[in-house]
């Protein structure tokens, strides 16, 4: 079934889950009613046909699968998108029936087994890999045709069939008695961009596809091509259902997609002060001595660092949250803990909670300022948080 080292990671997960309670060094909050506020808000650009897909690959993009999963289902989702077939139970395990796409590429019998036992939507890149489906599941007697999504290649160069060969691809899978077409699918490079030229051109030729499937009498059940930036900027690019990832957390895919719905972040990044100190004029802060105190200065030490996902390559960099009050972050971030210069926070003692990302007053850090400083996206920052920071859900 699962290989070892899934089993590992999902054993590795409960035991963080299990132990989150004595954990209380830093964790991630997070918002669930700003998660259904974006659902819905994102809801209302769509004709009530077309359906919207969460997609919580990557543990919900760091935010927790399950808490997620359950929240966007319940808020107007009717479809989860994942990456992994591991990801794709853990959803099942939780007791969600929602239907589950796998968007990444299956290809081995344990994979296959999985699918078919766990009632997964697997993605069909190739004529290849639908044929190493369908003889894996007639070897295991599957009593029922497996849903599957054709992937074509409109121009990501990423998973799929170039869509040329969509024609031969679709009547490949049709003749095979073990899969059943759910969907046919593609997905957009450029689609955060102001030019559309690109994103314009990969529409063109999914549509030019499917006419040629139509004009052999083939009509797909459902159409998809949309992510967040492309179901938020150009709503003939909804067909029948959208991916919808980052907006539902409540981050904008670019600036120029401000106006088109209204947005609530979703994750909060806390941390405790565990030590609070005087330091005087020369003293260096934090490995390296990259901070040297210009004078006399009060600190603070955080209970968070990289390996919680708070990017190293931020050190000096960041500011943080303390009273909404922003202060900077001072030395090389370390491993599990970085320091602030706290001179301007009177009384601040050990123990008193800081905001790393989000929202204290009128004041906001967001996972795109760090991505910024970093030459990154947002994505990227907010993937990138560990397990062991424990994930806490504010109904
Ligand atoms: C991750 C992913 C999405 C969601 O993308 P966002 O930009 O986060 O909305 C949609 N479709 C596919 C195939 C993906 O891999």
């Amino acid at each position: 079934m699962l290989s070892h080292q899934e089993t590992q990671n999902l054993a590795a997960q409960r035991h963080y889950d299990t132990y989150a309670w004595c954990s209380q060094r830093a964790w991630i909050e997070i918002d669930i009613a700003a998660l259904s506020h974006n659902v819905r808000h994102l809801r209302r650009l769509l004709s009530p046909r077309t359906q919207l897909m969460a997609v919580v690959k990557a543990d919900a993009y760091g935010h927790g699968a399950i808490t997620v999963a359950q929240a966007a289902l319940e808020a107007g989702a009717s479809w989860l998108g994942v990456a992994t077939v591991p990801e794709g139970i853990q959803l099942r395990e939780s007791g969600i029936d929602a239907p589950i796409l796998i968007l990444g590429a299956t290809h081995t019998k344990e994979q296959i087994q999985a699918i078919a036992e766990w009632q997964l939507q697997p993605t069909l890149c190739s004529p290849q890999q639908a044929l190493i489906f369908s003889t894996a599941l007639e070897t295991i007697k599957n009593p029922f045709p497996l849903p599957v999504h054709i992937k074509l290649d409109t121009g990501m160069s990423r998973l799929g069939t170039d869509w040329e060969q969509a024609a031969e691809f679709v009547q490949l899978v049709q003749g095979l008695p073990q899969l059943q077409i759910a969907s046919i699918y593609s997905h957009l490079a450029t689609a955060d961009s102001e030019d559309t030229t690109v994103m314009k051109q990969q529409q063109a030729r999914f549509e030019s596809a499917i006419a040629q499937l139509k004009a052999l009498g083939i009509t797909a059940p459902c159409l998809h091509l949309a992510n967040s930036a492309a179901t938020m900027g150009d709503r003939s690019l909804h067909y029948d259902m959208v991916r919808v990832g980052l907006a539902i957390y409540g981050l904008y895919p670019a600036p120029h997609l401000h106006h088109t719905v209204n947005l609530r972040s979703v994750l909060q990044v806390k941390a405790r002060v565990t030590q609070v100190k005087t330091i005087t004029a020369g003293t260096g802060v934090s490995y390296g001595h990259t901070f040297v105190a210009p004078n006399t200065m009060r600190i603070a030490v955080l209970g968070i660092g990289y390996a919680d996902g708070v990017p190293r390559n931020l050190s000096n960099q960041i500011q943080v949250l303390v009273r909404g009050q922003k202060v900077a972050q001072i030395g090389n971030i370390t491993m599990d803990q970085m320091m602030l210069d706290v001179s301007n926070i009177p009384d601040i003692q050990a123990g008193e909670v800081v905001t790393l990302l989000g929202k204290e007053g009128e004041s906001e850090i967001s996972a795109n300022d760090w991505a910024e400083k970093l030459n990154t996206i947002s994505w990227e920052i907010l993937s990138g948080f560990k397990h062991r920071l424990p994930r806490v859900a504010l109904m």
